[in-house]
This record gives C-alpha cells, sequence and structure tokens, in this order.
C-alpha cells in the first residue's frame, strides 16, 4: 500500500493532469487539496478532449471516488457547470464518486468582483491573476469571514453571515470602486440553491480518507499549479493564493504526514510560465515562440499565451528540495523534437555569485542569468515511442542528464498528449 502526491516543479501547467489520468489506474482515491478553479487539467482520453478546472482529473475512471479537500476553494457554479458538462460526455458524477469536503471555503461572487476591482486598479503592477475570485476567497478563510460548504445548507446562517461579512465588502466596492455592491438577500437566494445541489456530495475528506487507508486502499494526491508559485516558497508576490508544496496535501485534505509515502514532481522539458514574474530562461525569440507553438502553450482557463523558455534546473532542483521528491516525471519532451541544440540552465550567476538554488526574493532572481549547458537536439519523431532504449541517442543524453543533474531517477517521460503516449519506466505506486 502506498499513497503518492504529484506536484507541479516549475509555475503549473507542466501536464499534471495528463499524469495524474495514467496514474489513477492504481488509485482508489484521487484528492485535490489547494487552489481552485484557476487550475485547467486538459486531458486527451480516446480522442476526446476534456478541461477540468476543479474536480480531479480522476473522475474519468471509473470506480474511483475523487475527492475535493478542505484546502481548495470552491466555486458552486463551475463545480456544478463542471459536472453537467461530464454528465454530457456521459462519465457518471455522484455521490459514490465524488466527494467534496463541508470544509472547503466557497468562492462568493463579491470574491471574483473584488479580485477584477483589484486588478482593474492595478494596471501595470497586475499579478496576473485569472480574476476568479480565488485570493479575496482565501483572504476570508485567513481572516476567518469565509463561507465554508456546510454555510450553503444552513439558510439563517448564511444569511446573518453575509449580511455581516457584506457591510464591510460594500463599503470598498461603493466608497473605493465605485462599483455596486452585492446584497446579502440576493446572494444567499442563489447560494442555498447551490447549496441543495451539492449536499448529497459534500462530506469529510479527512475521514473518508482515514477510510481508504485503513481498508488498504491507495491516494493519489492531485497537485494543482506549480512549486514556484506557491505563497511562500515560490516567487513571492507572484504567486498564487495557497500553498502548492506537498506539505499542503496533508492540511489540505486532513491527513498526517506520515499517510504520504511518496512525492512525484512532473517537469515540462521546457519551462513555461503564465502571468507576470521573473523567468531567468525565458525566451523572447524564434525559438520561444516554436516551443508555444509547438506545445500549444495557451493557458487552459483563459487562453492567455504563456511565456516559453528553456528547462531550467535551478528551478527544478529547488523543487526538489521544498517537497521532497522522490522522482522526476518530464512531459512534453516531443515538443523539443527538431530544435538543433537545446539549453539548459544548470546554475544562476548573480553577480559574483553562483548559485544553484532559486533565491526567495525577488530582487535577487530577476538580477540572475542562467548558466546553461547546451545539448544536441534530435530530429526523429518521439511520439510513437514506449520503450526507453528506443528513444534517439541524443534525447536519451538529455534526459540522463536531466536525472543527473536532479539527483533523482526520471521514471515517466511523456511524449504526446494522448494516455498511451507514455514511456513508464517504473510506476510510482510500487513501492
Ligand atoms: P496541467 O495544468 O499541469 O495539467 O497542464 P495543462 O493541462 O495546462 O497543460 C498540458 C497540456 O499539454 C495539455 O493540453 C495536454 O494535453 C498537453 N500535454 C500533456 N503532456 C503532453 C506531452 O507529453 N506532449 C504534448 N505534445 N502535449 C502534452
Amino acid at each position: 500500500m502506498a499513497n503518492v502526491a504529484v506536484i507541479g516543479t516549475q509555475w503549473g501547467d507542466e501536464g499534471k493532469g495528463k499524469v495524474v489520468d495514467l496514474l489513477t489506474d492504481r488509485a482508489d482515491c484521487v484528492v485535490r487539496f489547494q487552489g481552485g478553479n484557476n487550475a485547467g487539467h486538459t486531458l486527451v482520453v480516446e480522442g476526446r478532449k476534456f478541461i477540468l478546472h476543479l474536480i480531479p482529473s480522476g473522475i474519468l475512471h471509473q470506480g474511483k471516488v475523487c475527492m475535493i479537500g478542505n484546502g481548495v476553494v470552491v466555486d458552486p457554479e463551475v463545480l456544478v457547470g463542471e459536472m453537467d458538462r461530464l454528465e454530457e460526455h456521459g462519465v457518471a458524477v455522484g455521490p459514490g464518486n465524488l466527494v467534496l469536503s463541508r470544509y472547503a471555503h466557497v468562492i462568493m461572487p463579491y470574491h471574483k468582483a473584488l479580485d477584477l476591482c483589484r486588478e482593474a486598479r492595478k494596471g501595470k503592477t497586475k499579478i496576473g491573476t485569472t480574476g476568479r475570485g480565488i485570493g479575496p476567497c482565501y483572504e476570508d478563510k485567513a481572516s476567518r469571514g469565509g463561507v465554508r460548504v456546510h454555510d450553503l445548507f444552513d439558510e439563517r446562517g448564511l444569511r446573518e453571515k453575509l449580511e455581516a461579512v457584506l457591510e464591510e465588502k460594500n463599503f470598498l466596492f461603493r466608497r473605493f470602486f465605485q462599483e455596486k455592491g452585492f446584497e446579502a438577500d440576493e446572494v444567499a437566494e442563489k447560494y442555498l440553491q447551490h447549496g441543495e445541489r451539492l449536499k448529497p456530495y459534500a462530506g469529510d475528506v479527512s475521514r473518508r480518507l482515514q477510510d481508504v487507508c485503513d481498508k488498504g486502499g491507495q491516494v493519489l494526491f492531485e497537485g494543482a499549479q506549480g512549486t514556484h508559485l506557491d505563497i511562500d516558497h515560490g516567487t513571492y508576490p507572484y504567486v498564487t493564493s495557497s500553498s502548492t508544496v506537498a506539505g499542503n496535501a496533508c492540511c489540505g485534505s486532513g491527513v498526517g504526514p506520515g499517510r504520504i509515502h511518496k512525492v512525484a514532481g512532473i517537469a515540462k522539458a521546457y519551462t513555461t510560465r503564465v502571468g507576470e514574474g521573473p523567468f531567468p530562461t525565458e525566451l523572447d525569440d524564434e525559438t520561444g515562440e516554436r516551443i508555444r507553438r509547438e506545445g500549444g502553450e495557451f493557458g487552459s482557463t483563459t487562453g492567455r499565451p504563456r511565456r516559453c523558455g528553456w528547462l531550467d534546473m535551478v528551478v527544478v532542483s529547488t523543487s526538489k528540495r521544498l517537497n521532497g521528491l522522490a522522482e522526476l516525471m518530464i512531459t512534453k519532451l516531443d515538443v523539443l523534437t527538431g530544435l538543433e541544440t537545446l539549453k539548459v540552465a544548470v546554475a544562476y550567476e548573480c553577480g559574483p555569485e553562483r548559485l544553484d538554488s532559486t533565491p526567495p526574493e525577488i530582487g535577487a532572481l530577476e538580477a540572475c542569468r542562467p548558466v546553461y549547458e547546451e545539448f544536441p537536439g534530435w530530429e526523429e519523431d518521439i511520439g510513437g515511442v514506449r520503450d526507453y532504449s528506443r528513444l534517439p541517442a541524443n534525447t536519451r543524453r538529455y534526459l540522463e542528464a536531466v536525472e543527473e543533474m536532479a539527483g533523482i531517477p526520471v521514471t515517466l517521460i511523456s511524449v504526446g498528449p494522448g494516455r498511451e503516449e507514455t514511456i513508464l519506466r517504473s510506476h510510482p505506486f510500487d513501492s
């Protein structure tokens, strides 16, 4: 029996959706533990494309239970919409395969409005939020004014809470942002309806996970975003509002650290970043353009073009430390096919210093220059390869260099978007 956490090692969009979907075959249960519907996982199964923002990608497998932990912030409209769309595609979603933590915080309409008002005012200093109300929802959670899933089942309690919360928020909307604000009654009506729809799914995720583990079941913890977007350890303030590192799999779902036996890190064979913030290996040239085009690097939530650059092993190695990674999984390797030379950042030069780990202060990271090692590229189409030994020699050389720099094995290599376009050298559920 083993439980595994899968974490993005870069700035998100590493292809976690595909990997989680693939690894779910050996899991009984898949849990999300942080973030909200700012995450977007794109899955291609038997030629059909699914984009999931909130429901764990394991939902596409029959007989698996998907859980949304207490650490996630939930927009009920998005959740219900996602459930409906899956049903339309013939994927059954019911309380038997989806559990929503009663203690997850709810994204309210005023959270979304606040996000947009603030971002609009910031102009040039914007941090690139997706405007989904995630940050303001986490703020209310921390300031103890939040609405949790179970509040949607308690009419009187919800109305009272909204009256109190909106008094202050409406002052801000009306006096500071010159916006209309929100009526507590209107918001309550709508969210009580969402509550009715979601009530059958609501449960205690921590206890449900304990039951799964006690019966010898295996759990896959599905990280969203990436390590360098972590609110503490990422490139603050260009980060997300939750903790994205493996440690939060425990807090965000209600299990003890001893329950997580292995942490696998996902890294794209190059680097991307959405929105603002430092990005030492960014390519502002034809090669960057080519990677964006070949890799389809446009946000699955916002459609925004992603910034693209070379693989940065300083970023990945820092993630190894922050998450206690036991292994690495490399995705989108096929995107690099046809490039004559590949560069990998092996260290940073920061003034007179040489760094092998990302500096925590943003100013210091902005001043860093990557030190590159170069590798010869390959021309051969690798999309059909399923056996490591059949990869071109230069592809193996690139992967072996990555493995050596990371100091952990590369156990999975993804060579295309499809579930089957994968070289699996060992399964993380095998201990
Ligand atoms: P996530 O949020 O980490 O799941 O990443 P995204 O879903 O935003 O990005 C992954 C995108 O790349 C999706 O469109 C996937 O279908 C696609 N993808 C995943 N793995 C591979 C791969 O190995 N090669 C190629 N070409 N595309 C891939």
